[in-house]
């Protein structure tokens, strides 16, 4: 607590009197200490590849100068390296614009399924290499999303990286949606204007304990493994700030050795559901 005490002034005769204010400083000391680890952590998610990028820019003018061999393999490293720096400065900047359009709410009507086919067709380029199929499963009668379709797109782009990232060769990543049948206690708006969209894959599957983490910028189950695959530790951060923007909520279930399934409950557009006939025979 910070506490001020300030005298009032009184009239002549009139008894004088102190104004005591407390400030409760708990959450603005959290902020702060949020932002210095933040900044911490990214000078040293910069560092990292930069000191590699010295050392082999050292080794190609000095020992490695007439070895063409080497210079194949050492240019290698160095553009890999260059690569995870622009998408880590590609990922903060998507975080830090999203962040700044926190209070606004996106009002566009969003077809799910071509961003979702596209996302689909374009990932499974990479992903065949490791023998893994991406399935997709969107019911019909699902409503256009009240939302930003390039920031959906986003959300489904990161989910489905790392669904194909941590899941496992000749598996299978399943991208479904359709209207929820039932809503986190996060989710305030009525089940049938919700959508849940979910990715799953056939993976290691994450420890429980890291379950309520996976959100927070730069967390990682395993620091080295996600580097080395490419990762930034920001992915699930934007999902995170995405779907909050949207009024929706993110649920992650996961069983180690079998894998993980993450959705996004996001608001559709309320009156489309078609419900289920039922005719009386006879
Ligand atoms: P990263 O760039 O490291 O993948 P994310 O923010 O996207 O960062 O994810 C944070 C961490 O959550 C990852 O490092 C990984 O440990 C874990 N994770 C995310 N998605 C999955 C998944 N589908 N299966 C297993 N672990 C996952």
């Amino acid at each position: 607590f910070n506490v001020r005490i300030e005298a009032l002034p009184g009239e002549q005769d009139e008894q004088r009197s102190a104004l005591v204010i407390f400030r409760d400083l708990t959450e603005i000391r959290r902020i702060e200490s949020m932002r210095v680890d933040f900044v911490a952590n990214v000078s040293h998610e910069l560092r990292t590849p930069l000191a590699t990028l010295h050392g082999f820019i050292e080794t190609l003018r000095g020992p490695a100068r007439e070895d063409i061999e080497a210079h194949e393999r050492f240019l290698e490293i160095m553009e890999q390296q260059t690569s995870r720096m622009t998408r880590l400065v590609t990922d903060l900047l998507s975080l830090s614009r999203i962040e700044a359009a926190e209070h606004t709410a996106p009002d566009h009507e969003v077809e799910l399924r071509p961003l979702v086919e596209h996302i689909a067709a374009a990932t499974e380029l990479g992903s065949a290499r490791r023998g893994i199929r991406i399935a997709v499963d969107i019911d019909p009668n699902l409503p256009p999303l009240v939302a930003n379709s390039d920031e959906i797109s986003q959300v489904l782009q990161n989910l489905v990286e790392n669904a194909v990232k941590y899941g496992r060769d000749q598996s299978t990543v399943t991208i479904s949606a359709r209207v929820a049948a039932d809503l986190p206690a996060s989710v305030s708006l009525a089940a049938e204007d919700v959508a849940a969209i979910s990715v799953s894959d056939q993976g290691d599957g994450i420890p429980r304990e890291h379950i309520p983490r996976l959100t927070e910028r730069f967390y990682r189950v395993d620091t080295a493994r996600s580097r080395e695959l490419g990762g930034t530790g920001l992915g699930l951060a934007i999902v995170k700030h995405i779907v909050s923007r949207h009024r929706g909520a993110l649920s992650i279930e996961s069983k180690v050795g079998e894998g993980s399934t993450f959705t996004v409950f996001l608001p559709c557009k309320a009156g489309d559901v078609i419900k289920p006939q039922h005719f009386a025979v006879g």
